[in-house]
């Protein structure tokens, strides 16, 4: 008999996912290592367990591996580890702001105690989100685009490190560690718990004599310029990331995470291709003809061959913008939208009576 990891969560085996969630939830309460500083040791040892079997009842194929052969079915070559967890996002969501400043949830780290385990390291600043109204023609051209944008520069008065002899200090409240214990009572409950100390914000260190220019914070909400050239396939879903370009803070900068909010203008956009409505004359339509039409790099001139029917599509190849899948580019789909004159002249109407009365023209019609 191997491990039931229904009973580590206490869940029976019919369990929802919400039914597990909520009961590593309230376990992960009661054994995060950082919160049982008495005895850290067995949390930390049963903390492991509960994130064991929780990291087997989420997953769908290891749990029905494991309901059916048990253990043996699921069994970590040499035994689980935090490598193979894989739900960092949910520790952080339970224990929220206390230990995502820690450098939860910024990747990376190998155990979920390493923020709290020795020595305090530095932050890494956040991502900056922007916004880029562009059109489609712009993105197809490659063409440069300046981007201006607010965010936390590196003082330069003090270099960074938010002293003005640039010298750092250990924190004298948390002597160093970036956190604090707390206990306090409730009738003959003593509850512990962990919080990021106020004095240092978690940093361990305090400047030496605080910057007057950041007032010993590092750093300075400014505007910057970039530079770019949206990649000339970009849809609007995705993100362009600029590494570095996002809050600066002692440990590293975060990114700029760009989207771009694409005008089509009278194009609609189909996966790789674009498709344009186009007005084509009656006539042009049944005799063929040529029609000028605005492309993405320029008017062209577009052939309209005879016979062409209402809502037919023309395509014209290598015209559209770059496909995802390499450097060549995608099509522009022309859908033509047949012009009939709503007046006509006398001289006209002439023409076409003649025209019906020609041998052969109802026959392509009516039997
Ligand atoms: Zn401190
Ligand atoms: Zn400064």
């Amino acid at each position: 008999m191997g491990k039931d990891y229904y009973a580590v969560l206490g869940v029976d085996r019919k369990a929802s996912k919400d039914d597990i969630k909520k009961a590593y939830r309230d376990l992960a309460k009661k054994y995060h290592p950082d919160l049982n500083p008495q005895n850290k040791k067995e949390a930390e040892e049963k903390f492991k367990e509960i994130s064991e079997a929780y990291e087997i009842l989420m997953d769908d194929q290891k749990r029905a591996r494991f309901d059916q052969y048990g253990e043996e079915g699921v069994k970590f070559q040499g035994g689980f580890d935090w490598n193979q967890f894989h739900h960092y996002q949910d520790i952080q969501d339970i224990f929220g702001d206390l230990f995502s400043q820690f450098g939860f949830g910024g990747g990376g780290f190998g155990n979920p105690f390493g923020g709290f385990s020795g020595q305090q390291r530095e932050l890494r600043g956040q991502d900056v989100y922007v916004e880029i109204p562009i059109d489609i023609r712009r993105i197809a051209r490659g063409e440069k685009i300046e981007v201006y944008y607010f965010r936390e520069m590196k003082c330069e008065e003090c270099n960074g490190t938010g002293s003005s002899t640039k010298k750092l200090l250990t924190c004298p409240t948390c002597r160093g560690r970036g956190y604090v214990e707390r206990s306090s009572n409730q009738g003959f409950i003593v509850f512990r718990t962990t919080e990021v100390c106020r004095t240092c914000n978690g940093r361990g260190k305090v400047p030496e004599k605080v910057c007057h220019v950041c007032s010993g914070s590092g750093y300075t909400r400014k505007k910057d310029k970039i530079d770019i050239s949206p990649p000339p396939g970009i849809h609007e879903e995705e993100v362009y990331i600029l590494r570095d370009k996002g809050n600066y803070r002692p440990g590293g900068s975060g990114d700029l995470r760009i989207k771009f909010d694409i005008d089509y203008m009278e194009f609609r956009r189909d996966n790789d291709d674009l498709e344009k409505d186009i007005q084509v004359d009656f006539i042009d339509a049944i005799m063929g003809g040529k029609v000028k039409v605005q492309l993405l790099r320029g008017e062209r001139e577009v052939d309209i061959p005879a016979g062409t029917q209402p809502e037919e599509r023309i395509v014209l190849k290598g015209e559209g913008i770059q496909r995802k899948s390499g450097r060549a580019n995608a099509d522009i789909v022309l859908k033509a939208k047949i012009a009939l004159p709503k007046k006509i002249s006398k001289k006209q109407r002439e023409l076409l009576e003649q025209f019906k009365n020609e041998k052969g023209f109802f026959s392509q019609f009516h039997l």
